[in-house]
This record gives C-alpha cells, structure tokens and sequence, in this order.
C-alpha cells in the first residue's frame, strides 16, 4: 500500500486522521487502523508486507555488497514495496552491508533484525512523529552493539543514530516517500558507522542522483528531493 495503491483493487490509498475501525481483507483480522483505501479495503500490517518479506528473506543471504545504500537498492528493486516493508528493509540493507565487510554478524542477526523491524507498523513516522525507517537503523545498531535496556553506551547509541536518521526525514519535507527517507536514514548509518562502530563502508555504486522510484510514486516530491533526477539510474 506504501507507494500508494491498494493491494487489492489498486485504488488511491486513504490516510484517515483518526483511527476507524477495519477487517484485514486477507486475514480477517479486526482492528483500528488510519490507513485504507478509497473503497475501505484494509491490510494489517503482517498481510501488507507478507510477499516482500518472503522476497527479502529469499534475498538477502545471497547479496554479497558491502555499501549499505547499494544493497537497499537491490532489495528495493528484488523485493518490491509494500506495507512497513521499508521499516525492515532498512535494517537489513545496513546488517548485510556490515556482515559482508566485518563477518562479526551472521544471517541469523540480520533475521533478527527484520523481524524486529517488521514490528514498526506502516505509517508511523506522520501519526507517531517516528519514522519507520529511522528506528530501523536505530534497530541494526543495537544488534550490532548487543544492546538491551540494561546497557549504558550501547543504547545510548542506538537511540542517537534513530534520532540523526530522525533529523534527516524531518528536514526531507512531506508527503512521505519511503525510499527517500530509507536512502537518507542509511546516509547517516554510513556517517555514523565510522564514529560508533570503528567502522568505514566503501562508497556506493549507485547514483542516488537518478530517482527510479519518482514515476511510482504520485506524490514525488520532484524537484523538492534530494533524490530527484531527470533520468533513472536503473
Ligand atoms: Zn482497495
Ligand atoms: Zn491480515
């Protein structure tokens, strides 16, 4: 539903300004939510993002890049948009990228990383002032550094590079675009990655200059991001 279509009848997507009450098409669950589409059809959050997540699981062992920009590329272009998926694809994007330069994490540590991340529910950066994203990379730096709540630099951590990926969404401008805001949270993960995990990706292969996502996306912001570009790179 992210880029702006329903699942279901590809119509425009609703964003409520209160909670109504909705049944997930697929599964028949119940519950309050703000986003719809124009014709009500409602997917919670598992549902919305099943197909993309199945992709991004199938994917990610087998990508063997180490700039954490490129690999979210890729996982964007293999796997799709949908749901909260950005939220998870974030996380991941920035695990295998560190697992592939560092081999101090393993698949299993980028599986929990997504499902971590897969909790955050679509949505979440205009109704809770948190974007998804931000808090995806806030996500990858704590497995990285082992933090719990009981940890002092290890959280500390966690919780300043979700507030820099924060900053960088906020100064982005609205309506929302998912991949601007994955592309611009990564960014700082890469800046941060140097100062809190002794850490220096290698530059990125892509052109983020080139925008493939703006003729998806109907609410492009065009010439208002950082991203837009008149020809693609893909
Ligand atoms: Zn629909
Ligand atoms: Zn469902």
């Amino acid at each position: 539903m992210i880029t702006g279509k329903c699942l279901k009848c590809h119509g425009k997507i609703n964003h409520h300004e209160n909670l109504v009450y909705v049944k997930c098409v697929e599964c028949g669950v119940r519950e309050k939510a703000q986003i719809t589409c124009q014709e009500g059809h409602y997917y919670c959050n598992a549902c919305a993002s099943k197909k993309v997540l199945n992709r991004l699981y199938e994917v990610f062992p087998t990508l063997d890049g180490q700039n954490p920009s490129d690999i979210s590329e890729k996982l964007f272009i293999e796997c799709g948009i949908s749901g909260n998926s950005p939220h998870p694809l974030t996380t991941a994007a920035f695990l295998v990228a560190y697992k592939n330069l560092t081999q101090k994490i393993t698949d299993e540590d980028v599986l929990e990383g997504i499902s971590k991340s897969t909790q955050i529910p679509g949505g979440w950066c205009g109704y809770y002032g948190n974007c998804g994203s931000a808090v995806g990379l806030g996500v990858a730096f704590a497995i990285i550094n082992k933090s719990t709540p009981m940890h002092d630099k290890e959280r500390s951590i966690a919780n300043l590079v979700t507030a820099e990926g924060l900053k960088v969404v906020a100064h982005q401008g609205g309506p929302r675009c998912c991949t601007g805001s994955v592309r611009g949270v990564l960014e700082v993960g890469i800046k941060l990655a140097k100062e809190y995990l002794g850490v220096e990706f290698p530059q990125k292969n892509i052109d983020l200059k080139r925008c493939w996502q703006s003729k998806h996306n109907h609410d492009c912001k065009k010439k208002r991001c950082a991203y837009y570009g008149d020809k693609e790179a893909i």
